[in-house]
């Protein structure tokens, strides 16, 4: 066992924090370190240098899913889709790349003592707090005290919000994700972490994968979710994307088109007068069939509210009288966003 932990870890020792069991709650906060409340005192959260570090990798468990035999899927134990957090072997935590961070709160949620915070523009690790701890080296016994002290941590009420939305953190973040997609295909990836975080039940495809023309599908009670990205230009090519799925899993398959819930996740919505609205008004009403139409950013919002119900999937949905993600939102996450009517597309269409 202490073989496997080394080669999984770089570094050679780990933190055991004194009455771990009295912490009572863990707090993100925007732009500062999370709050831990132990007993009448709040300490700021910080890195315990994990055995195993759940803010880069997933455990393989955490990313099966139950359609990975009926449809191919991206298995990758990435937690950041575009490779900005990394563990240098000569420091005691991780540190996350700041240029390349997208801040979409994936690692940060992930982190059990909740040391990652975000900023306005990318994530940090804090490394330092006041709280109690004890330094030692890694070996069976402390192993067995830090798995102990995880246990712990994960039954600790989590609350707070990552980051507040607002036209300056939605805009560094539209124009990294912009830039990076340039060279890099991250986006489907990114969307599998952040449905993760959101206890969905996710299959994305592999990159690459010329077998597989679907994007991704979920499994919720009511059926599937059918899954299409894009986060060019191409819009009107979704509409067609989706019922090529849906031809090939009703007819290929024998899937039933009632259980079958098209999702469309889009960075910025397409504005008011484009035809992709039109299109996908006639395809529900000539056969019934509605595609939802969502943004990056509802899941960027969910996941930065701490959000973990994931009937979401069922509530998008749009025509062309109405093409806000706005209200639905807002109702779930419980206030009102700080986001100007159409910015960007990304709650509702641009004019
Ligand atoms: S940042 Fe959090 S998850 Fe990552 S190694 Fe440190 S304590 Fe563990
Ligand atoms: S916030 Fe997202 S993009 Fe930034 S380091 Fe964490 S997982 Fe990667």
């Amino acid at each position: 066992m202490l073989k496997i932990l080394k080669q999984q870890s770089k570094h050679e020792k780990i933190k055991l924090i004194k009455q771990v069991e009295k912490i009572e709650s863990i707090e993100s906060v925007p732009n500062h370190p999370s709050k831990i409340k132990l007993e009448a005192d709040i300490y700021s959260g910080a890195c315990i240098s994990c055995t195993f570090p759940t803010c880069i990798k997933y455990h393989s468990n955490e990313v099966k899913n139950s359609l990975t035999d009926m449809f191919s899927s991206d298995l990758s134990e990435y937690v950041c889709a575009v490779d900005a957090i990394k563990w240098p072997s000569n420091l005691d935590t991780p540190l996350i790349d700041e240029n390349s961070c997208i801040n979409c709160g994936v690692c940060a949620l992930r982190c059990p003592i909740g040391a990652i915070y975000l900023t306005e523009t990318h994530a940090v690790v804090n490394d330092n707090s006041e709280i109690e701890y004890e330094i030692v080296e890694i070996n069976e016994n402390s192993s067995i005290k830090f798995e102990e002290q995880l246990q712990k941590l994960s039954r600790v009420p989590r609350k707070g919000t990552l980051i507040l939305e607002s036209s300056h953190v939605l805009e560094t973040q539209i124009s990294k994700i912009v830039e990076i997609s340039r060279n890099s295909n991250f986006v489907n990836l990114l969307v599998r972490n952040m449905m993760i975080s959101l206890g969905v039940d996710v299959s994305i495809s592999r990159q690459g994968d010329v077998y597989n023309r679907i994007d991704g599908v979920t499994r919720f009670d009511a059926g599937f979710g059918i899954v299409e990205i894009e986060i060019g230009k191409d819009a009107l090519s979704l509409p067609r994307a989706i019922l090529d799925d849906i031809a090939g899993l009703v007819s290929m398959h024998q899937f039933n088109l009632l259980e079958l819930h098209p999702l469309v996740i889009m960075l910025s919505l397409p504005n008011e007068r484009s035809e992709y609205w039109r299109v996908i008004k006639d395809i529900k009403k000539v056969i019934g069939l509605e595609i939802n139409t969502i943004t990056l950013h509802v899941l960027f919002l969910l996941v930065w509210n701490l959000y973990d119900n994931v009937s979401f999937l069922k509530k998008f949905s749009f025509d062309n009288l109405f093409q806000s993600n706005r209200v639905i939102l807002e109702n779930e996450i419980g206030r009102k966003l700080n986001i100007p009517i159409g910015l960007y597309g990304v709650i509702e269409a641009e004019k």
